[in-house]
């Protein structure tokens, strides 16, 4: 649901998603808040109770387009998660991505301006998600976030289902450096490891520069992944 259907389906459009998309393995169906706006300009906002800059969409408008897009659901609308893209929500991870792959369909709610009615998020358990501490202008960027990041976990999207099993946060560790050809670039050698044809050498040394990565650039991560270690 987003008041630029244009922006869709964007850089999803490119690449496997893409193709995968032409081929049927993915639907996209954008709603147009617009067509559900009131009056000769279609209007879909009004100024925040209680003033304040900017517009914030409205409960009712919202709702209308919430009913039309999930016509297709089951009549139990766990089956199928509603999201709104919201700076205030829950951080979206990889373990939410995989769980929304499952999913039969999803509905999401881009924002604008301030925001939507709090109402609306309420009335229907909409559940949040964030795609990072930083403000956009817009949930489509977010949306497309979102759908790609699961998308990809569906099975036949990526050439190589094993990709998905050795990135970053699959074993709670971000993945351990890539190099590939040429062997020497501005006089910088590839690893010995990586050439010497030793595929348990290979293999220890992607794990230790895995968790050296982890360890530096995210503690949060390394904490977890040393407690899931030490308590299985
Ligand atoms: N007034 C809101 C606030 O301070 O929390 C920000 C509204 S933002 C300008 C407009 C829309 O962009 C939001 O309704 C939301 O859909 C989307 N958006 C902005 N930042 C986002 C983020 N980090 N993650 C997900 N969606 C975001």
């Amino acid at each position: 649901i987003t008041l630029f259907p244009e922006a869709f389906p964007g850089v999803l459009g490119a690449s496997l998603t893409g193709k995968a998309l032409d081929q049927g393995l993915w639907r996209l169906e954008t709603v147009d808040l617009r067509t559900f706006g009131e009056g000769k300009h279609r209007n879909v906002d009004d100024t925040p109770a209680g003033g304040g800059a900017g517009m914030v969409l409205r409960a009712d408008i919202l709702s209308r387009a919430i009913r039309f897009a999930q016509r297709g659901a089951p009549d139990d609308r766990r089956k199928w998660p509603l999201i709104y893209l919201s700076p205030r929500g829950r951080p979206f991870t990889q373990k939410r991505a995989r769980a929304l792959a499952e999913a039969d369909g999803i509905t999401l709610i881009c924002g604008r301006f301030e925001g939507v009615d709090q109402r609306v998020l309420d009335h229907y358990d909409i559940e949040e998600i964030s795609i990072g501490d930083y403000v956009l202008t817009g949930g489509e960027i977010a949306a497309q976030a979102v759908i790609d990041a699961a998308i990809r976990l569906r099975p036949g999207v990526l050439g190589n289902a094993a990709s998905t099993e050795e990135e970053s946060f699959s074993h709670g560790l971000l993945e351990h450096p890539q190099f590939t050809r040429p062997a020497t670039w501005e006089g910088i050698d590839i690893p010995e490891v990586l050439t010497s044809g030793d595929h348990g050498r290979v293999a220890r040394w992607r794990r230790e520069m895995a968790e050296e990565l982890t360890r530096s650039r995210r503690p949060d991560l390394w904490k977890s992944y040393q407690n899931r270690k030490n308590h299985p």
